[in-house]
């Protein structure tokens, strides 16, 4: 079981669907129909779906900016759950590759309905960071969807949890989850 001190948590693709509005930005921007979610079964876009690496960083360049139309949804069920492991602590520990917070930091507020106080956001600039800021907080679970990560850290001594993505399914040695539902019953909410 997980203690809730002891975890935290990617931002894009595990509690943000990140990866349905990169297609939508390169709908509504480039015209780019015929890309489906599960088509992405690789982290590197460019190389699973052919698309332009110029194509690929304009849409992230939005991403990160805040600059699109289109609607930056929550997994299912990840408000219900990180609003729970944050009445048992807090703040909630997120840590991204993201270069910068641009719009995440309200935008998880405003869709995890939580204060200010109760999240700690870290962008680190690059994957191989993350590891440095767990170990630094004591954090022993990290949920993460991107697998070389998972990797990372996992020799580092802190568990990666995996959350289920088309392009992390190729065989892996962690734990995995589906669904937050999933995850929330491994944690000891009578731990603490
Ligand atoms: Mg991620």
């Amino acid at each position: 079981m997980i203690n809730p001190v002891a975890v935290a948590f990617d931002i894009d693709g595990v509690v943000a669907d990140t990866m349905s509005l990169f297609l939508e930005i390169a709908r509504d921007v480039h015209g780019i129909n015929s890309i489906r979610y599960e088509d992405i079964y690789c982290y590197s876009v460019v190389e699973c779906t052919g698309l332009d690496q110029q194509i690929v960083d304009s849409v992230v360049e939005r991403l990160l900016d805040g600059n699109y139309s289109a609607k930056l949804e929550p997994m299912e069920g990840a408000a219900d759950v990180l609003a729970r492991i944050e009445r048992h602590h807090s703040p909630l520990l997120f840590v991204t590759a993201r270069p910068f917070l641009g719009p995440i930091r309200d935008w998880l507020l405003e869709s995890l309905s939580l204060e200010p106080h109760s999240i700690d956001i870290i962008t680190t600039g690059s994957h191989e960071n993350k590891t440095e800021v767990l170990l630094k907080r004591n954090i022993t679970y990290f949920v993460e969807d991107r697998l070389d990560t998972c990797d990372l850290i996992h020799d580092a001594g802190i568990s990666p949890i995996v959350y289920k993505q088309p392009w992390n399914r190729v065989p892996h040695p962690y734990r995995e989850i589906n669904s937050w539902k999933e995850l929330e019953a491994l944690i000891d909410f009578n731990g603490i």
